[in-house]
């Protein structure tokens, strides 16, 4: 569904990202781990032309999005993303978040779109919360908006930066519940974390990143037990 080749990302003459290639199949978890600074925030960035790639491709479906006639709002379209402080609209109510964008893009009628915002509220537990304000939200429940308002726009893939990284330890819990019933409907997803534990748990497959290169993909149960590389070692002594 994705597939990276030779992808580097530079800001003015740091260059960030060294040649990444891989590939993410369709239906797949990927847990991208590595130590901060190492470029997991501007690949998964990459991945949906948030930042546009120095050099290499991205074929999304096939699709080069990285060429210079890419439909770059059809791309983004097809993936979601979710970042760590939420993003979301602090005028409108946590309904009109989840409406606005498939009426205004998708040409939904208000009818259809709340249907089907109540419907995604209801999968991540805030059907009650439709009418308040996000302010009147505790952090894991405004994540949880979050996830809703970008599956309203029914992506087939979704990236997700820290999701927990700003949440009080007490709301991590729900907001990695969504994401794992999510994960179980066979949706293709990217997710930088440091919970390490939901990372062995959920993801098909882990990258490990560090100073800007891919330095090892594995499955968890082998990537946890017995990292190939010496820098995952120190990174799992660390974290674990
Ligand atoms: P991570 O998410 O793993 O912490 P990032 O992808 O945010 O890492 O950053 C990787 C490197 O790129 C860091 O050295 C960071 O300072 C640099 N960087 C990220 N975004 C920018 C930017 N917009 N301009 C300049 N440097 C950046
Ligand atoms: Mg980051």
């Amino acid at each position: 569904m994705i597939k990276v080749e030779e992808l580097r990302k530079s800001f003015g003459k740091l260059e960030v990202l060294h040649n990444i290639s891989t590939e993410i199949r369709k239906g797949d978890v990927v847990a991208i781990i590595g130590p901060s600074g190492s470029g997991k925030s501007t690949f998964l960035r990459c991945l949906n032309l948030l930042e546009v790639p120095t050099e290499g491709h991205i074929y999304i479906d096939g699709e080069d999005i990285t060429a210079p006639k890419a439909n770059i709002m059809q791309i983004r379209q097809k993936i979601g993303m979710v970042f760590q402080h939420f993003h979301l609209f602090p005028h409108m109510t946590v309904l009109q978040n989840l409406t606005y964008a498939p009426m205004k893009v998708k040409k939904l009628s208000k009818e259809a779109a709340e249907q089907k915002a109540m419907e995604l509220l209801t999968r991540v537990g805030l059907a009650d919360k439709a009418d308040v304000y996000p302010s009147k939200l505790s952090g894991g429940q405004k994540q949880r908006v979050a996830i809703a308002r970008s599956l309203a726009m029914e992506p087939e893939i979704m990236l997700f930066d820290e999701p927990t990284s700003a949440l009080d330890p007490e709301m991590v819990k729900e907001v990695l519940e969504v994401m794992k019933s999510l994960a179980t409907t066979g949706m293709t997803m990217a997710i930088v974390t440091h919970e390490m534990g939901f990372a062995r748990e959920v993801a098909d497959r882990i990258f490990f990143l560090d100073g800007g290169r891919l330095v090892e993909e594995a499955e968890p149960a082998q990537f946890f037990t017995k990292p190939a590389s010496e820098r995952a070692q120190q990174f799992l002594e660390k974290m674990l």
